[in-house]
């Protein structure tokens, strides 16, 4: 069986290996099939797509986007996404622009608490498009500010934090929209971080399924195999593809490698017929609506 991983991150958000070094290690492994799902950002993906021609891998443009929910977190994939399309980079710049606002806040709570640090560092370790928490926490641990990024999030940057600024988030219609206006298959990443049960997730999945999502996670770095049975089980039940991958970050999350994350993680390049003839009909139906 070969092995795929459909959900990575680069440098253009906060992994530590450009998308280039991405689709060498995919290479390396002997992945049959990749995904780049930056969060927030498709800056990684033409410089991936070159690398993947080069070496014969089968890629897929994605992005990773973060949607308001009460509780816990609420991340959509998007998979086979044109990612110059202009719905989906209108809010994929919302995005962007509610994260420049939140990081000016942050830099100004970390001023407050003493630290001397500024925007120039941060852009700095984080490089073209997207800046989160991650290259907050490096710079402090660089600065010697905090013993390591783990303690930065524990003390200033988590929710618990003294520094927590809370970011603003797009309803979740309007990230699976976009995602589809772009072409691609709207997938639920890692469902159980929604914090949803029983049948709180069961009539979410169903909201969600009505809103157009085509997909579900159901292999992720350290499911066990009853949460595994339990997504594929809802996939069926709620008529979503199954999709499945990593969410490899390079050495920030030093857990997880490529292709392979905790709890025996393996996505088998089986998942991708029935992803592609998804992602066709999704986009033969909005042909169709034109
Ligand atoms: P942002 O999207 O900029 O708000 O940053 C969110 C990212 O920070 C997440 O994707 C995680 O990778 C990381 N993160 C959030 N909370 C923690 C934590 N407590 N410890 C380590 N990393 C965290
Ligand atoms: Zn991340
Ligand atoms: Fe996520
Ligand atoms: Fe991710």
């Amino acid at each position: 069986m070969a092995l795929i991983d459909l959900h990575t991150h680069s440098t253009a958000s906060d992994g530590t290996l450009s998308p280039t070094e991405l689709v060498h290690l995919a290479q390396t492994k002997g992945l049959q099939g990749l995904a780049l799902t930056d969060h927030d950002t498709v800056g990684g993906l033409d410089e991936a797509m070159a690398a993947a021609e080069q070496h014969g891998i089968t890629f897929i443009p994605g992005v990773e986007i973060s949607a308001q929910i009460d509780q816990g977190a609420l991340h959509i994939l998007g998979l086979y996404i044109d990612h110059r399309n202009t719905e989906l980079n209108n809010i994929l710049d919302w995005l962007v622009q509610a994260r420049e606002e939140r990081n000016q806040q942050l830099l100004e709570k970390l001023g407050d608490l003493g630290f001397t640090i500024t925007a120039e560092e941060i852009k700095e370790v984080a490089g073209d498009f997207v800046t989160g928490r991650p290259h907050f926490a490096m710079v402090l641990a660089q600065k010697g500010y905090v013993k390591n990024q783990q303690s930065a999030f524990k003390k200033y940057l988590g929710s618990k934090g003294q520094a927590y600024v809370k970011r603003r988030k797009p309803p979740i219609d309007w990230a699976i929209r976009a995602i589809r206006q772009a072409g691609g298959l709207p997938i639920l990443a890692h469902p159980d971080q929604t914090k949803l049960k029983g049948k709180l997730l069961e009539n979410f999945l169903a909201e969600l399924r009505r809103l157009g999502l085509e997909g579900i996670e159901v292999h992720y770095s350290g499911y066990t195999q009853s949460q595994i049975w339990k997504y594929a089980r809802l996939a069926k039940r709620f008529d979503l593809v199954e999709s499945g991958g990593s969410d490899f970050h390079g050495s920030i999350k030093p857990g997880i490698q490529l292709g392979r994350g905790p709890g025996g993680l393996h996505v088998s390049d089986s998942l991708l017929g029935p992803l592609e003839e998804r992602a066709r009909l999704v986009r033969e139906n909005a042909d169709a609506s034109d």
